[in-house]
């Protein structure tokens, strides 16, 4: 199969396609006169893609459909999105087409319209796509057209990962090491697809469209310089990360002034690189406690996918039904302090302000605000996952409501309620130098090292040379650590009732 020997010339550094255009040449003459729809969705690749590989055997319409979705994508998602299918379209020759509305009803035209032989996608995960992709396959297997659907960006298949007495999974731990890592590996990851032949179309065409644009206020100018929003962007990344970050993975991924971690997720979450090519790539470097640790970081985004297949609920229920009586105290002014980084907490306001700025937050920090926000300030675990969602470029239904679950105690594997995390000394210990802190929080930024994480405590003369005004150039604390704890402590006991 020419297939097994392309991963041999493939190489991210240089994207050799030279061999690969000269194989797939000589069967151009063979293709294939029937016509295909691949549709574009969470796999906005040409790399790893084996459902678009399949369609370029034919004539190929590639589409992407803005769904009615149960759940409208968040701002920082949209912005993302349509940068990356700007990219998707250069890389198709300015062939992909868009629409908008009803999913079947488009497909079901296109496919009577266009008289298509068969429509390809990679699989979606959301309780309400796989319901809707299963009435998709029918009606249209019924109308004579063939609906395959592939595996693109999952590992491992939720459905084929259970415990010996068929159920499945719920510790994170025993799911990757018993379930995971004793099945078949993952496949290998094959390579840049190349379509030869598309269907001419005008219409549709996505640098005509009027569907996809970006909002009137350009709120998301600061996002910009953050993020190369293209396949190649997510190529270079992982290159970048092999070269400088892996080496001290397991130790510099807590801290947040470090580029020690990968910042893949929303290029993963877009698919715009597989998590077959990281895995492959990623295990391919002598193994050491780096590489597993990173593998299984790859591991609790599975471990996510597969809890909200097997438990859709939950995206709106905590998993731990004794949650159900846990009281909290909804405060909207709260929410909002939160939400703008004014807590007075300054390792949680960076955070909150990193999200602002750069659409993204680093995970230990992450759990640091998390743990805030429904601990010491008993805001309920759904309005982070709803501010996360709106703000993060890597929203994502699977790993959000399962993070936020896992912060609050409620989730599958959770961490223990009683688990608060300190901001005081969560930032002592994982900034230690303050750099990241006071990047976001530059109003600190003379406050010496001592007092950096509890300004409330330095002396009057410190805070004037630091030339910092407690409650004008930065709050005070929005609640006393200690007695916010033990709130939270008497509150969880009220869950046990
Ligand atoms: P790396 O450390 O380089 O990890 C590599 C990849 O592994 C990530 O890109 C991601 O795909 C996956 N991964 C790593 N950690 C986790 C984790 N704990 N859970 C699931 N997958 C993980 N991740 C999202 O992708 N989307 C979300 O919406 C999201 N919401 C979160 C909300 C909260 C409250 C918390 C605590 C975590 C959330 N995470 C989410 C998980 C994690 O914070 C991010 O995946 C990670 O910070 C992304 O940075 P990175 O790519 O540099 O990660």
């Amino acid at each position: 199969m020419v297939e097994d020997f392309l991963p041999l010339v493939y190489s991210h550094a240089n994207r050799k396609y030279a061999l690969i255009m000269s194989i797939t040449a000589n069967r151009r003459g063979n293709m294939s006169k029937k016509k295909a729809i691949f549709w574009f969705r969470q796999d906005l690749r040409l790399d790893d893609n084996p459902g678009l590989k399949a369609a370029s055997e034919h004539q190929v319409l590639p589409i992407y459909i803005l769904e009615n979705e149960e759940r409208e994508i968040g701002g920082a998602s949209k912005w993302w999105l349509y940068h990356a299918l700007k990219n998707l379209n250069q890389q198709l020759d300015e062939n992909l087409h868009i629409y908008q509305g009803d999913t079947k009803e488009i497909l079901l035209a296109l496919c009577k319209e266009h008289d298509i032989d068969s429509v390809h996608w990679t699989r979606c995960y959301e309780p309400w796509r796989i319901k809707r992709d299963k009435g998709i396959k029918q009606q249209l297997n019924d109308n004579n057209i063939q609906a395959i659907s592939y595996n693109g960006s999952l590992l491992w298949e939720p459905w084929k990962i259970l415990k010996s007495d068929r159920t499945p999974y719920k510790v994170f731990t025993a799911y990757y090491r018993r379930g995971c890592l004793e099945a078949p590996p993952p496949r290998k990851p094959i390579s840049p697809t190349k379509i030869h032949s598309y269907m001419s179309m005008e219409s549709a065409k996505f640098t005509n469209n009027r569907i996809m644009s970006l909002p009137k206020i350009k709120w998301y100018k600061q996002l910009e310089p953050h993020w190369d929003i293209s396949e190649q962007g997510a190529q270079s990344r992982l290159k970048d990360f092999i070269q400088k970050g892996i080496k001290n993975y397991k130790k510099g991924r807590d801290f947040p002034a470090s580029h020690d971690t990968s910042r893949l997720s929303p290029f993963i979450h877009f698919g715009q690189i597989s998590p077959h090519r990281i895995w492959h790539e990623i295990s391919s470097i002598d193994h050491d406690s780096n590489i597993d640790c990173f593998l299984s970081e790859l591991g609790w985004r599975e471990f996510s996918y597969y809890i909200l297949y097997h438990f859709p609920e939950v995206v709106d229920h905590n998993l731990q039904k004794k949650f159900d009586n846990f009281p909290w105290q909804p405060n909207n002014d709260f929410l909002k302090i939160w939400q703008k980084g004014l807590t007075g907490y300054p390792i949680v306001d960076a955070g909150m302000r990193e999200l602002w700025q750069t659409g993204y937050m680093h995970n230990r920090v992450r759990m640091i605000v998390g743990s805030f926000l429904v601990k010491n300030l008993l805001q309920h675990w759904k309005e982070g996952e709803k501010w996360f969602w709106d703000c993060l470029v890597d929203a994502d239904l699977a790993s959000n409501c399962a993070s936020w679950q896992w912060v609050a105690g409620s989730g599958a594997d959770a961490a223990p309620y009683f688990r608060i995390f300190n901001p005081v000394t969560q930032g002592e210990k994982f900034d230690p130098d303050g750099c990241y802190t006071k990047k976001f929080v530059p109003e600190l930024k003379n406050l010496p090292k001592k007092y950096l994480f509890k300004p409330w405590e330095a002396p009057s003369d410190i805070l004037k040379q630091a030339n910092i005004r407690l409650g004008e150039t930065y709050p005070h604390p929005i609640v006393d650590i200690k007695k916010s704890r033990a709130q939270a402590l008497d509150a969880f006991q009220q869950t046990k009732k």
